[in-house]
């Protein structure tokens, strides 16, 4: 049997772990508050689950139109905002095509591009985990496809701000698309951070991608959305695997919608919880750019797998991301007692650099 030897030379996604029952698990950027009931209600009232999702998803895309000021045919519907990730790439990225993108960025990014069978550009972020988007311009070759941007980026929490990000697009080709991928954006009080929604028909390859999943707490519902130029969505919709949005998730995130003002005073709780968190670990002295997403980034470098155990032993379960830190989601508020204890060990015990 021949695979792929590039498919199997990836390292397969690797999921938060799971919490043992006493521990809090904040290694996925989960919401953890519990759904709204009127989302619970719209789940159990899933009773046509013998028969095949509108594939359409025409009530949900009308009312993402209705509130980008786009045409319906101008917003997509996927089961995550990661599986748009992945048909976007391979409608527009092939073999011998690069996609570029900062590093360290999302997890998912590697994977999707390699499996489209394109070549991935990865771009260091500035030394204070940025995306460094003159570096992203200036890494673009007759030979690349997509530029994915991540704002807030996932796992740094740092943003792109509007005037970066349009002085960027001033540069980039017009025939090279860019993902705007802001799956945490509803977690951003800073006024300067870029914002898919004010950029609607402002560039003709520009398409933004956002989900029910963080913000929404609809993870394991699977629901994320791109709004963008028709032609292009027509593209990822041909490159989907069908019927893969279910009615139920569809149903949830129009509940959601409808509820918003419950779930987004909740984001708004977890995004001061955030501010917090992130005051009290610059005052034990952590070196952390400012967060803006539901999850701090600590750059532990070589000190990360003991910064795990730390953190493990004090009941809260991160992400490492080898070999430049860990990542901690904005999890309970009674979670944070146990967060600020683990980093204080964690900090104390760092080798400085320099
Ligand atoms: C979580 C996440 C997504 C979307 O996840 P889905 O659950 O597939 O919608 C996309 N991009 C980044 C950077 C993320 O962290």
């Amino acid at each position: 049997m021949r695979l792929r030897p590039e498919v199997l030379a990836l390292v397969g996604y690797k999921q938060g772990k799971p919490a043992d029952t006493d521990a809090f698990k904040l290694s996925s950027n989960e919401n953890p508050f519990e759904p709204i009931p009127e989302v619970l209600k719209a789940i159990a009232d899933s009773s046509n689950v013998n028969r095949y999702p509108d594939a359409a998803g025409t009530q949900l895309r009308d009312r993402l139109a209705a509130r980008f000021g786009v045409t319906r045919d101008e917003v997509h519907l996927g089961a995550g905002s990661v599986s748009i990730l992945a048909q976007l790439i391979q409608a527009a990225a092939g073999a011998g095509d690069e996609v570029i993108y900062a590093w360290r960025s999302f997890e998912a990014y590697p994977g999707l591009v390699t499996v489209a069978g394109a070549t991935s550009v990865l771009v260091p972020t500035t030394a204070d985990a940025r995306h460094d988007l003159p570096a992203m311009l200036a890494a673009i070759t007759d030979r690349t496809r997509v530029i994915i941007v991540c704002s807030p980026n996932n796992p740094t929490s740092t943003i792109v701000t509007k005037d970066e990000f349009a002085t960027f697009m001033r540069e980039v080709p017009s025939d090279i698309l860019v993902i705007l991928d802001e799956a945490y954006i509803e977690f951003v009080t800073d006024e300067t951070a870029v914002d898919g929604r004010e950029l609607s028909r402002v560039y003709p390859n520009l398409v933004v991608a956002r989900t029910f999943s963080k913000a929404y707490g609809l993870a394991g519902l699977r629901i994320g959305y791109a709004v963008g130029p028709e032609y292009i969505l027509d593209a990822a919709r041909t490159a989907s695997i069908p019927l893969s949005v279910t009615d139920t998730a569809q149903r949830a995130a129009l509940v959601s919608l409808d509820h918003e003002k419950v779930l987004l005073e909740r984001v708004g709780r977890l995004s001061a919880l955030r501010d917090e968190v992130w005051t009290a670990l610059l005052e034990q002295g952590w070196d952390v750019p400012r967060p803006h997403g539901n999850f701090v980034w600590l750059a532990t470098g070589q000190a990360t797998e003991r910064a795990v155990e730390v953190f493990a032993a004090a009941g809260v379960v991160v992400r490492p991301l080898y070999p430049e830190g860990i990542r901690v989601s904005i999890g309970e508020s009674h979670s944070v007692e146990k967060l600020l204890k683990a980093a204080a060990e964690v900090v104390r015990t760092l080798p400085t650099e320099g």
